[in-house]
Order: C-alpha cells, then structure tokens, then sequence
C-alpha cells in the first residue's frame, strides 16, 4: 500500500503540490531524453539522475509506473531553431555516415553512461523517427481543429490564434505581446504568418537526407512535436508527470502543451516538473567556452579542466547532494568533497556490519532516522537532507563502533536496514568497491583460466573445445587475441 504522501513542486502551477495520480496505484511519467548526435555529458546526467530518482521512489511507494523517455533522432535542428541543418544528419554528413549510424552509435554509448551511473532503464524508450505516421495525424487534428497552416509544403502552428482561444506562455511565464515584439526575422521566417509559430512539418531541402512523404511535401516532422505524440501514445491523453531540464521549458514545454492543447482539446499533463542546470566553475556549459565535459571525460578525468578522474557514483553522489531545482556548480573541489563524503559513507555501511550491539541503545536519532528520510523524500526529492541524515547514521555508527556509545539489535537493524534502504534502493547508488577489488580479481581469473584449458586444448589439437571456449567467450563481449606467448583478453561494454 501507498502510505508516503509525496509532494511535487508543479513548474506550471508554480508550487508543491501533493501527488494524487490519475489513476489510483498507476503512475505515468514522460522525460525528454537525449538528441542522439554527442556524446553524453554532464547536461544529460542530471535530467536522467533527477527522474531516476522519481521512477525509483514512485516504484518503492507501491505504484506501478510507466516510464517513457524518448530518443530524438530527427528533426532536431541546429540552435533549436526552425531552420538550418539537423543536428543528426549535420552529423552523419560530418562523419560519412548514415544518420541512423550516428543515432545506434551515440544511443550505445548514452546507454553505457546511463548504465554506469546506475540509471534504472525506463520502461519505453521511443524513437521519433519510428513515429511519423503518428506525427502526421497529430498534425492533421491540430490543422482540423484550425490551429495550423501549411505554407510552401510546410506546416506551422498558429500561436497568435491559439493563444486567442488557450494561454500561449502558461508553462513558462513568457508574454505573447512581449514575443511577439522580440522575434526576430530569421532565415524560413517568411514562410510562417508570425514570427513566434512554429514548424510542425518541415519541407525538406533537396540536399536534406532524412525525408519522409506526408500530405504536404517530403519531409519531417518539428522537434517539439515528438514528445506531445509518443507522451499521449504510450500514456494516454492525459497522464501525471511530464518532466525535463529547466532549458526545455521554453520553447519545447510550451510548444508541446500548445500542439497537445490544440489537438486534443484539453491538458495532458498534471504535474510539470523541470531540473535546474548545470554550471562548471559559475559558467554555463558549453562547447565555444572550452568548459563542455562528457561523461567519459569525467569518468576518466582526461579534460583540461579536470585534475583527476571521477567515479560514476561520485558524479551521482554529487548531483544527489543538491536539490534538483537548485543550480549545482561542477569543479574539482566540489567534487573531491563529494568523493570524500562518499568514502565515509561507504566506510560507516563496512563498520556497520561488525558491530556488537549491546542491550540498551544510547541515540535517539535511529527511532527517528526512517522517517526523517521519508519526510525528506516527500518534500519534492529533497535528496540533499535525505543525504545529511545518513551523515547522521554515518556519525552514529562511527561513534558506537569506537565503543562511544552504545546501540541495542533492534535500533542496529533499524539503522542499518534504513541506511541501506535509502542510500541503495532509492538514491540508487551503488558501492564503487564492490565492483573491483576482490570480485574483479576472482573473474579475471577465472576468465584466465577457462583460456588456459584453451591452450592446452590447441596443443593437442582438440579444436572442438578450442574454438567451443573462444565462441562463447566472444558471444559474451570477450575480445580474444592470440598472441606469442599465449592470451590477451577484455570485455568489451
Ligand atoms: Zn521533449
């Protein structure tokens, strides 16, 4: 049974409100994921960690979650604009490539980081490109319903009278009037009655290589358009929490209430919820100021900006311990601090296990400890409190380890069990430790010795068994060289 009572911060309604789904048990969750052309960076660790958390706490309450986080591989232009060069194919052209190429390669590779910072897979992970028979009837009932106009093979939806009719700029706070004084004549702006529309479909140039037919022309579907389609397919016309980067609320968000607005006729989502940015050293992150740092960059520490190299759980620890509505400033300092705590964290979960416990319990603080956790939870993730109390447990495991204090089998399972229970299950992190070490050392062996049984099966030419070791071993990701003096072996990710 649900007992917790979560509470969101609503971006749309601008405060906290408590979670009360759709469906009673039930719980839709949409999150704009990555534009698959780079390589994952500390922009896409947040957004996926943030809502990882919510996916992880709203499965621990009981409900049964549906989980959607898209992939967009087309339609996606440079500077987020209506015009200019696809980000994918801009790619793919760059690289000799096809453009699904340049989506598998970099969607395995987002996969890998994801899988390393110990991201919960989402339930769907819908391609736009695998959608555009839907996108094409989404944007037939927005033009039946009269809020889109086609114009030279492509389709622009009309902010000015829909904003007649709804609230153009309710997400984001944005004035029409304001808007519409600011927009700028661009490039294909002549195309659109007013400079603040934007593309549903876009005609394809004769040199753009991701084209699709439709009513209009050949070619394909507006960015923002994607998540309104695969959002309402796979969680219904209405569905409870629709999440994303603070960046994305203006135009995505609003755009996509707009278009859902407009074709359906009514709201889809119920709570809006936005993670706040990331800034590396008080700057904002980007690639013209040299500060742009991926995933592996970190992972390794091989970027200039970098003194060493960060664990997965460090970067995971470290985003935890800011409220994810808060900006959160990335630099070594910030980050040894993290590794440190982290450390301490681990160590105090060690000692924990080779308590004593006594027969009367000296602390008050484990009766209160599993609460206080919830509580913090409740309030919007409040992850960074959740953080400073199993500092606490941390401190009192310490103290009583060190005969300090004392702590009777009760409070000691209590503590350990709640300890565990937030910092594994529901803030997802993992023990760096157990991954190497002792089990590493085990399975290299063991790896070294099944192809040492090779070996001596090549020599008396026993090939079944030989290539029998070698086939499965590759067919598990096993990279196998023969090489003078016998073997070299890696696991490939
Ligand atoms: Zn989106």
């Amino acid at each position: 049974m649900i007992e917790q009572q979560l509470t969101v911060y609503n971006t749309l309604h601008r405060k906290k409100e408590r979670f009360v789904p759709i469906h009673p048990g039930h719980a839709g969750m949409y999150v704009c994921g990555p534009t698959v052309y780079g390589d994952a960076h500390l922009g896409h660790a947040r957004p996926a960690i943030t809502f990882d958390i919510l996916f992880r706490y709203l499965i621990h309450l009981g409900y049964k979650v549906r989980y959607v986080r898209n992939i967009t591989d087309v339609g996606h232009l440079e500077n987020d604009a209506d015009s200019g060069e696809d980000k994918i194919s801009k790619k793919a052209r760059l690289e000799e490539l096809e453009p699904m190429e340049v989506v598998q390669t970099y969607l395995n590779r987002y996969h890998t980081s994801m899988n390393a910072l110990n991201i919960l897979p989402p339930s769907i992970e819908p391609h736009a490109s695998g959608h555009i028979i839907e996108q094409i009837q989404f944007i037939q009932q927005i033009m039946d319903h009269g809020f889109a106009y086609e114009s030279n093979g492509s389709v622009y939806f009309d902010v000015e009278k829909y904003n007649r009719k709804y609230h153009y700029g309710k997400l984001s706070g944005r004035n029409i009037e304001d808007m519409l004084n600011a927009t700028r004549q661009l490039d294909g702006q002549e195309e659109k009655r007013n400079g603040v529309d934007f593309a549903l479909w876009k005609k394809a140039s004769p040199e753009h290589i991701m084209r699709w037919p439709s009513p209009w022309s050949e070619g394909f579907p507006g960015w923002h358009l994607e998540c309104s389609v695969m959002g309402t397919k796979y969680l219904g016309k209405e569905f409870d929490i629709h999440g994303g980067g603070m960046d994305l609320m203006f135009p995505h968000h609003e755009c996509e209430i707009a278009q859902s607005v407009a074709a359906l006729g009514k709201e889809t989502v119920h709570y809006w919820m936005h993670n706040n940015m990331i800034t590396i050293n008080g700057q904002k992150m980007g690639k013209s100021l040299g500060n742009f740092i991926t995933l592996d960059e970190l992972f390794s520490g091989s970027h200039k900006l970098l003194t060493q190299a960060y664990s997965p759980m460090t970067i995971r620890f470290f985003i935890l311990q800011a409220h994810y509505r808060s900006t959160l400033d990335f630099g070594n300092e910030a980050l040894q601090a993290s590794e440190k705590g982290l450390q301490r964290i681990d160590d105090a979960l060690k000692k924990s296990d080779k308590i004593q416990p006594s027969e009367t319990s000296g602390n008050a603080f484990v009766k209160e400890f599993r609460s206080k956790c919830y509580e913090a939870m409740n309030d919007d993730l409040n992850t960074p409190v959740v953080i400073s109390h199993l500092f606490e447990a941390a401190r009192i495991i310490n103290t009583v380890a060190s005969g300090n204090e004392k702590i009777s089998s009760g409070d000691l399972n209590e503590l350990k069990e709640t300890f565990k229970l937030f910092f594994y299950d529901i803030l997802g992190m993992k023990s760096d430790s157990s991954a190497s070490g002792a089990n590493n050392e085990a399975y290299g062996k063991a790896v070294d010795l099944l192809l040492n049984v090779r070996q001596e099966a090549k020599q008396r030419k026993d090939w079944v068994t030989s290539d029998y070791i070698r086939n499965q071993l590759t067919s598990i990701g096993f990279e196998i060289k023969d090489t003078k003096d016998g073997f070299e072996w890696k696991l490939n990710q």
